[in-house]
């Protein structure tokens, strides 16, 4: 595995890649990787003949101070993992490197950005859009892999490649689950014991409502959710949300053509946790 701190460094090699023919699969990352970013990477390198992937912890898409210090950092153990599904370019750039100027780019995302993670992480998914456009232009992938974990930002990164018309495809991969359901997060490093032992009530919480969708309107899938999470008080629901599978905007009924997908965000101490799943 090559590991490229630099911006030129990195695009000269691929560039050189490009020109004898190779395609380019690409994951990023913000490290302490899992088996959610390994699926992402294996399908990656199935897909295309050189799999590259950065780990960079992107400062500007982080709305709270401490979320960005805590957030768990380990390369030497990133590094293995990265070995083991065959990574061909690990880009690793510190913060200078890609931010040497202020970032004063503005992005208008419309409706997409005002709900859910949009209305509740201000200033998030311009950053995430900010350093998703530079790592492209950098590692100049044919291909980009990105989780349903992180279902709004998906919307948001193709909403990325129409506004810039950037030569990329992306693909969209199914969460990855641990064996009691939690969808696999490197937030879940941080959580107690006796959180972690409690973090599946979201994922429980999420089956219920695509069990009882057709039985209820969607008023009353979301009192029942808010009843749930009254009786856990370890946890603090910040959103749960309905909303139409394209354009994210809440849905009233269950009758919508495009798709409907429920959303949880939650606190769980000072963990914020967010997961989803399709009801249609
Ligand atoms: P992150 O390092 O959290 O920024 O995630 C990097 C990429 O991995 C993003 O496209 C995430 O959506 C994806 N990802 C993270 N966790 C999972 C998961 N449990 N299942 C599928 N994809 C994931």
């Amino acid at each position: 595995m090559n590991v490229f701190k630099k911006i030129s460094e990195t695009t000269h090699y691929l560039e050189n890649q490009k020109k004898a023919g190779k395609t380019i699969g690409f994951v990023p990352t913000m490290g302490a990787l899992h088996d959610g970013h390994l699926e992402l990477m294996r399908r990656a390198k199935s897909e295309n003949d050189i799999l590259a992937v950065s780990i960079f912890v992107n400062p500007i898409q982080f709305n709270n101070l401490d979320d960005l210090k805590k957030y768990p950092r380990d390369i030497e153990k990133d590094s293995k993992l990265l070995e083991s599904v065959g990574c061909d370019i690990l880009f690793v750039p510190d913060v200078n490197e890609m931010y040497p100027e202020e970032v004063n780019k503005t992005y208008d995302f419309g409706l997409l950005e005002n709900v859910m993670e949009g209305a509740f992480r201000s200033g998030h998914f311009n950053g995430v859009a900010v350093v998703v456009k530079k790592l492209f232009e950098i590692i100049l992938p044919d291909r980009a892999y990105f989780g349903e974990k992180d279902f709004q930002q998906l919307a948001i990164i193709q909403k990325l490649v129409e506004i810039e018309n950037l030569p990329v495809k992306i693909v969209p991969c199914p969460i990855v689950r641990e064996s009691d359901g939690l969808a696999m997060s490197s937030r879940n490093e941080r959580l107690t014991k006796a959180e972690r032992k409690l973090a599946p009530f979201i994922y429980k919480t999420l089956n219920s409502v695509k069990e009882k969708a057709s039985a209820m309107t969607v008023d009353e899938v979301k009192l029942m959710v808010e009843n749930m999470f009254r009786d856990q008080p370890e946890f603090t629901l910040e959103y749960f949300e309905i909303a139409d599978a394209v354009n994210l905007q809440p849905v009233g009924n269950w009758r919508e053509t495009q798709g409907i997908v429920a959303f949880i965000a939650a606190f769980l101490g000072n963990v914020r946790l967010i997961d989803n799943i399709r009801i249609i």
